[in-house]
């Protein structure tokens, strides 16, 4: 594709590595609202920038370099100007924002990561990056999503933590829990592969839960906590039932995050039987939501990745990731749809 002209305070991107997440395949099968397509996916990705026009300073005033190695906050035009920016302070509620990768579209430009350049719009905020591009890569998209969770869940020097899902996020979950101070993390998920990742991204304790039914679960969890449940449980699933049953398995007066659910899934089955009264008021237990990130995620998640020490988990799980060239994009997005990989990274210069 042709250069574009660069806008004052722009910036071209050559991508390094982008990726193939979960929100991809649904992408691709047309479940996400507001989607303009055709467009080009990949909304997190690490590159250098190959030509800035104008002024691009980092969030410390620092100016940015051609050369430069970089990520970006894939959200755009949050406005700073609306109701939920302002009032609420829920800037990933702002009706104005737009995201590469996702609600950009071709007409917009070169706006995506499955590509050799991005292009970054004026406004758009970079986070410079010391760690290589493959560590920040195998957290990709799901860093900054599991800390925005993990931070909504409050955790606690000492908690136990469930975690349900070991797919990117569930996995990033479980390394940033114990960051955060849990004394240990449990995680339900399936298949084995998956369990050992989370296992070697620090789950005390793992159970397939293709292999035990709900009420097995249950009983398995308040085995290792003491008969409550979790203190926080964080549910990372993308299945609808795992909503309740996050419930059930957090201990009275606990905290859930819900950060598995962003795509419509629809709404939990009638085998699920939730009930207001047993599952939710009379446990006193706090529900939350968890829409995307904002840019304080993005630039935690690089600076943690991009530090010699607690980079570590990542930097070890770069044995995990599965690289795919550009033209081999159909063959990436089937294995993540299949659950076949872990995490799959698109290299353009592959
Ligand atoms: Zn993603
Ligand atoms: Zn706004």
């Amino acid at each position: 594709m042709a250069e574009p002209e660069l806008d004052q305070d722009s910036a071209l991107l050559a991508v390094e590595l982008s990726e193939v997440c979960g929100t991809d395949v649904y992408l691709q099968q047309g479940r996400l609202q507001g989607v303009p397509y055709p467009l080009v996916p990949g909304h997190v990705s690490v590159g250098r920038l190959s030509k800035i026009r104008g002024t691009l300073l980092d969030v410390e005033g620092r100016e940015f370099r051609e050369g430069d190695r970089v990520t970006f906050l894939d959200v755009h035009r949050t406005c700073n100007a609306c109701w939920y920016c302002l009032v609420a302070k829920a800037t990933t509620r702002c009706p104005n924002r737009k995201v590469y990768g996702i609600t950009y579209g071709l007409d917009d430009g070169l706006c995506g990561g499955w590509a050799e350049q991005i292009y970054l719009k004026p406004g758009t905020r970079c986070i410079r990056l010391d760690a290589d591009a493959e560590t920040f890569m195998a957290g990709g998209c799901a860093l900054p999503t599991a800390l925005h969770a993990v931070e909504r869940g409050e955790i606690a020097i000492g908690d136990t933590v469930l975690v349900l899902g070991c797919g990117p996020v569930g996995v990033n979950a479980i390394m940033l829990a114990l960051m955060r101070g849990a004394l240990k993390v449990l995680c339900i998920g399936a298949p084995a592969f998956r369990l050992a990742a989370a296992t070697q991204a620090g789950a005390a304790a793992v159970l397939n839960f293709e292999e035990h039914d709900e009420h097995a679960r249950l009983e398995w969890v308040l085995e290792h906590t003491s008969g409550r449940g979790a203190e926080v449980t964080i549910e990372a699933t993308g299945a609808p039932d795992a909503v309740v049953q996050a419930m059930r398995f957090t201990r009275d007066a606990g905290r859930v995050v819900i950060v598995g659910q962003y795509t419509d899934h629809g709404p939990v089955s009638t085998e699920a039987a939730f009930n207001p009264h047993l599952d939710l008021n009379k446990k006193h237990l706090d529900v939350r939501g968890c829409w995307g990130s904002d840019f304080s995620h993005f630039y935690r998640s690089a600076r943690i990745v991009s530090d010699p020490v607690r980079s570590a988990p990542w930097a070890a799980f770069r044995t995990q990731l599965s690289r795919y060239k550009l033209a081999q994009a159909n063959e990436a997005l089937a294995a993540v749809a299949s659950g076949s990989v872990l995490k799959a990274l698109i290299d353009p210069n592959g």
